[in-house]
């Protein structure tokens, strides 16, 4: 097992100077159960930590200082973006931290605690019904028209605005390889933007070029099918996953060596989501299981001895009015029903 060295870990009562500051430095947890089910090392960057809640704060605070350095953003000026909900977040709190307003855009399915949430945080917040990515009313695409229409406005564009990248090389790959002891062996995360796995694999690749990164996709997405078959046209099924579940290249992807894709249907992820619940004290969202589900293939293909570590996005407060909401959960056919871990067999 790995030993934590002290010098590297963040020292009892470190202080910060305000909210951006306390974005990142997150813990990387040790999922004992499944580690030892696997005989590999399977850990968790605890992004859910993150002041804002999510992993997305990171992307919010790269994207908003890139867009201070270049002159894009302006003293007073008005941030907007197309978000389903994290980046959002992250955006709004940032911008309250350094005195921007801040427009969302979010498509009406999305869940009422971000949407209320974003709104409780001082977002102007417009909903939309959900329409494909070439529809040109979009939610990111009518992000980008409202604003050029806001004198002073200031589009994030967090799938196509490599700051977004950036800012996860930049923080959690480092991170994660200091929190391994450059031990680690291989990568696993879910694409939303892309921002995450896309900057943590080009500096995990840097470090070592054998570090495997696998990309876990939910149905619907077409993610799986760029990576095993160098198209995107693959994008059956469908999948209940917030956040994630991407249909085309971003241009965060673009140039970044993913070793292989992994496809993890929700029914699996649902078991894994209450297995982290009730055996791990870790109460989380899909797209978190969907990684773990991930990290635990990757442990069964490669087999023990290997050192992994995937992505524990934002928490279940998220997502209480549905993934842990019995009827919803049963109107969705995914209510869990694994005693143990005997599922990873399925996986
Ligand atoms: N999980 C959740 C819950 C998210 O909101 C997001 C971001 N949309 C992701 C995962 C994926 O992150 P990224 O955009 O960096 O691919």
């Amino acid at each position: 097992m790995l030993k934590p060295d002290p010098s590297r870990v963040a020292p009892f009562g470190f202080v910060t100077d305000g909210f951006c500051q306390t974005i990142g430095r997150t813990p990387l947890i040790r999922l004992h159960k499944l580690s030892e089910a696997t005989g590999c090392e399977i850990w968790g960057k605890a992004e859910f930590l993150n002041p804002g809640g999510s992993v997305k704060d990171r992307a919010a605070l790269g994207i908003v200082l890139d867009a201070e350095a270049s002159g894009a953003l302006q003293a007073g000026g008005t941030i907007v973006e197309g978000t389903a909900g994290n980046t959002g977040i992250g955006l709004a709190l940032v911008g309250n931290a350094r005195g921007y307003h801040t427009v969302i855009v979010i498509p009406e399915t999305q869940s009422k605690e971000k949407i209320e949430g974003l709104r409780a945080m001082g977002a102007e917040v417009r909903t939309v019904p959900e329409k494909p990515y070439k529809d040109p009313d979009n939610y990111i695409r009518v992000s980008q028209r409202v604003a050029e229409q806001i004198p002073n406005g200031f589009w994030a564009n967090q799938f196509d605005n490599v700051a977004n990248r950036l800012a996860h090389y930049e923080s959690t790959g480092p991170e994660i390889w200091e929190q391994t002891l450059g031990r680690l062996t291989g990568f696993v995360a879910s694409v939303g933007t892309g921002g995450t796995l896309a900057g943590i694999a080009l500096y995990l690749k840097e470090q070592n070029p054998d570090v495997k990164v696998i990309a876990a996709d939910p149905y619907g997405a077409a993610i799986w099918s760029w990576v095993k078959l160098g198209h995107t046209d693959i994008h059956d099924g469908d999948s209940v996953a917030e956040g994630i579940g991407q249909g085309r290249v971003t241009k965060n992807l673009e140039g970044v060596k993913i070793d292989d894709a992994y496809r993890i249907p929700d029914d699996l992820a649902m078991e894994m989501l209450y297995h982290l619940l009730h055996a791990e004290g870790l109460f989380l969202s899909l797209s978190s299981a969907i990684n773990v589900c991930g990290a635990a293939k990757l442990a069964k293909e490669g087999g023990p001895g290997q050192v992994i570590a995937t992505i524990l996005c934002d928490s279940g407060s998220r997502y209480v009015s549905r993934l842990y909401n019995p009827h919803w959960l049963q109107e969705k056919g995914l209510t869990p029903n694994a005693k143990g871990l005997e599922f990873l067999d399925r996986l």
